[in-house]
């Protein structure tokens, strides 16, 4: 007898977990790897938040805390939400959870019914469609134009809403593409919306701190703030503040949707770690001085990775505005063969390509949606960004030869 539910046998495992994998073995064979594949910064939690989280365990702030999260830590979230963004949230409307990845599944799981459809932009960050499908639902990937660095337009939304669409899940700047969308770009999003009222929009604002333009990242709800009773903001401090780890994310949306997402945390894992919610405090709290020095630091990766790939042969850059990825294209390279007579025939294959012969690992853009792309993350040093960059040139020109 067959012990695994069916729910489960819809989803996958996320593809960095087999790249890790990879990666690891390689190393274990003594081979020099570039790792350009993970989804984190590679700094650590600034100390002032160490120290508060310390300071708080030996306060005794060891026990369950309220499911919705502490009330301290949502006074603090309320005051983000207003400062970012000029939004109003009473702290009822607020929840924490285990990671923006938490709230995202949460406010799925509280409102998706079997067959409903999520529209998501693609590429996508790899979970959103898989924990759509967990949830019974229909995941609807949309793609755009690799010119408009694969922003959804207004035409396509459009298009792809039907009388079964419950949400359209928007990341801004996104996971994979680094692409951020302008305040009118949001504007003609919203005006579609607009014309259907039983469409809910969430908001994925993850990287809204690693914005690298001169404009600060605008929210949907700014320029729609009509559509406030249809829409749930997802953030949390695990890019901005360098704390993956400690996972903790924070959605804020209609009361009667956030009490249902509470209901189910109540009865799955609780209000997440004291700990880590105090910590959570002070990054929103206390100085603030570390996200803008990330920001900097990622916006010269940025610019080293955009220049050194802009060099390999065969690939088509477009300059992301936030997060900390690239998303190059790849057709060009696709077809040709190894100088040992390998096809190239997919990303996939262009992928293990260059982890083999330029010592770089990189994720296909399979993986999120869009074939003959793929995915360049720079949470890695300058001097390692570099050097992947040559190899890569390198391998891409053999390729090309
Ligand atoms: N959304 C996006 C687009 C992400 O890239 C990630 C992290 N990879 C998350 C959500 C999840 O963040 P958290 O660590 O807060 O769960």
């Amino acid at each position: 007898m067959d012990v695994i539910a069916d729910r489960i046998k819809r989803i996958k495992p996320s593809p960095s977990g087999a790249a890790r994998t990879i990666i690891a073995k390689l190393r274990e064979e003594g081979r020099v790897v570039i790792d350009l594949t993970v989804g984190e910064p590679d700094f650590p939690t600034p100390s002032h938040i160490l120290q508060a989280a310390a300071a708080a365990a030996n306060r005794g702030e060891t026990r369950y805390t309220h499911v919705q999260g502490m009330p301290t830590l949502r006074e603090a979230i309320r005051e983000q939400f207003l400062n970012d963004f000029g939004l109003d949230y009473p702290v009822a409307d607020i929840i924490v959870s285990t990671g923006a990845k938490q709230v995202i599944f949460n406010g799925l799981a509280a409102t998706v019914n079997d067959g409903d459809e999520v529209i998501i932009p693609a590429p996508y960050w790899v979970s959103y469609p898989d924990m759509v499908l967990l949830n019974g639902g229909k995941p609807v990937p949309v793609s755009a134009y690799p010119e408009t660095h694969y922003k959804l337009t207004p035409g396509a939304l459009e298009r792809a809403i039907t009388s079964r669409t419950k949400w359209l899940l928007l990341n801004s700047p996104c996971n994979p593409t680094g692409a951020l969308y302008s305040r009118a770009e949001l504007a003609a999003l919203m005006n579609v919306l607009r014309r259907h009222p039983h469409v809910w929009l969430m908001t994925d604002d993850i990287y809204a701190h690693l914005n690298f333009t001169a404009e600060r990242t605008v929210h949907p709800l700014e320029v729609a703030p009509d559509l406030k009773t249809r829409t749930l903001i997802v953030n949390g401090v695990s890019k901005a503040y360098a704390m993956t780890g400690w996972r903790i994310g924070y959605g804020a949306g209609p009361v009667a949707l956030i009490k249902a997402m509470a209901t189910l945390q109540s009865q799955s894992t609780s209000g997440t770690s004291s700990v880590s919610q105090a910590a959570a405090l002070e990054a929103l709290s206390g100085p603030q001085e570390c996200v803008a020095a990330f920001r900097d630091i990622f916006k010269a990766r940025r610019d080293a990775a955009v220049a050194g790939l802009s060099r390999v042969p065969g690939l088509e850059v477009v300059q992301p505005e936030g997060a900390f990825y690239v998303y190059p294209s790849c057709t060009q390279l696709l077809g040709r063969r190894t100088p040992e007579g390998k096809l190239i025939d997919t990303d996939a294959d262009l992928v293990a390509y260059f982890l083999r012969h330029a010592g770089v690992a990189l994720i296909d853009g399979t993986a999120y949606g869009v074939p003959g792309t793929f995915r360049v993350s720079y949470a890695n040093s300058l001097d390692n960004i570099e050097r992947a960059c040559v190899n890569m040139q390198l391998a891409a020109k053999r390729l090309l030869a």
